[in-house]
């Protein structure tokens, strides 16, 4: 029997395979969740210049100890007002800029207030430059604000903004056609007979992509036949990958190999060493990248976020595109493992990971109840409880 492919070759394999899609430039309100195609250099300096980091008054540091006569005032979105000389201050609020003649603020509640004559109140004295915001003290015109391959998160996007950016350059969105096959499935809510399960795969499926930048389409509850795999998988011709769900493994009603070969797909990899999972295939349908995803949900949910989102996030452009694996005291003893990684269905919170006792990639029930994918790489001893493990938050 030829030996299994190692989870981490097919892996690289599947990425080796894609290609990363053609830039295109957004408003930056339309960017959230997509990834730089390049270097986002700043347009400006923050602050621009010196300006106040409170409500208070703005002196010279050699005149700290006042009193000083009030001769202005200067407020966010004013230009500066006039300068201040010794003997004299000028009230400043937050985001205001410093006026001529001012190195320091001191805080309206250090202060007392006598008419125009402003005299300090509090020890301890002013410290040179408090509550000043130097010109460029977050970062400078030229700088890079944000490296290629960045995910545009509100944070990084709220970056972007205040370093000039009105648009971004971003990775295009992938299309993604999810195609499942099931002579057994039908659709959300309607009623089952006993032979029949509802297809449940397929909204999961779709729900994990709407975390990603990804245009998805759902080409539902295809019969287990040739013709009508065909046809399905010829009317997804046009996506950047095609995902199909169930019908992939060897059985006579698993459908979706021959028909990807009737159509002249080149099969890359095809069952790998890891569990659950082990029947996934990926390969090329003329520009398609098609993954084939196993029906049991718990397979299917498994190889979609090792394979598939992954995948997305290369084409998008990610540059930390690999599912982040984190690590966790084992609260139950875990056997060895043989020839496959395994991905137990696990409970992770502040006192450690437990895996479920049940792993049946059948139920549903354990799958909704998992918030980790607890990773035994293939070839581990046991681990008692206690050790450290790693994990992947899903
Ligand atoms: P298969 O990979 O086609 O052999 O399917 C394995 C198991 O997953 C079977 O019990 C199928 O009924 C179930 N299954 C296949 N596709 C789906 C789907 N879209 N939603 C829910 N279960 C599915
Ligand atoms: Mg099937």
């Amino acid at each position: 029997m030829k030996p299994l492919l190692p989870l981490e070759d097919a892996q690289r394999r599947l990425i080796a395979m894609a290609k990363r899609l053609p830039s295109e430039t957004i408003p930056v309100g339309e960017a959230s969740g997509r990834y730089l195609a390049k270097d986002l250099v700043t347009k400006r300096s923050q602050p621009a210049a010196d300006m106040s980091a409170m409500d208070g008054y703005a002196i010279a540091f050699d005149d700290r100890n006042g009193p000083w006569e009030l001769v202005g005032e200067c407020k966010a979105g004013s230009p500066p007002c006039l300068p201040i000389k010794k003997g004299q201050t000028a009230r400043i609020f937050t985001g205001a800029l410093l006026p001529d003649g001012a190195d320091t603020v001191v805080m309206q509640e250090n202060v007392k207030t006598d008419g125009a004559i402003i005299h300090l109140i509090e020890d301890p004295s002013p410290v040179k430059s408090r509550h000043v915001r130097h010109a460029g003290g977050d970062f400078s015109s030229g700088d890079i604000a944000l490296k290629a391959g960045t995910k545009l998160t509100a944070a990084a996007l709220g970056h972007a903004v205040i370093a000039g950016a009105g648009t971004v350059t971003v990775g295009r969105c992938p299309k993604i056609a999810i195609v499942s096959t099931g002579d057994e499935l039908v659709a959300p809510g309607d009623d089952t007979q006993p032979h029949q399960i509802p297809a449940s795969n397929d909204v999961m499926i779709t729900a994990m992509l709407a975390q990603l930048p990804a245009q998805s389409r759902s080409i539902s509850r295809i019969k287990d036949d040739i013709e009508s795999l065909c046809a399905a998988l010829e009317s997804a011709q046009n996506c950047d990958i095609i995902v199909t769900i169930g019908g992939a493994s060897v059985g006579d009603h698993d459908l979706v190999a021959p028909a990807f070969k009737k159509l002249g797909g080149k099969t890359d990899f095809w069952k790998i060493a890891m569990k659950p999972g082990k029947p996934l295939m990926a390969g090329q349908l003329g520009d398609s990248l098609v993954i084939a995803l196993p029906g049991n949900p718990g397979s299917a949910f498994v190889t979609a976020t090792l394979f598939l989102l992954p995948l997305i996030r290369y084409l998008a452009g990610a540059g930390d595109y690999m599912p982040v694996m984190q690590s966790a005291i084992t609260n139950s003893l875990l056997p060895a493992t043989h020839q496959r990684a395994e991905f137990l269905r696990a409970k992770v919170d502040s006192s450690g990971i437990t895996a479920f006792d049940s792993q049946d990639s059948a139920k549903l029930s354990v799958l909704a109840a998992a918030n980790a994918l607890l990773y035994r790489p293939a070839q581990s001893p046991e681990q008692e409880k206690g050790a450290k493990v790693s994990y992947i938050a899903i």
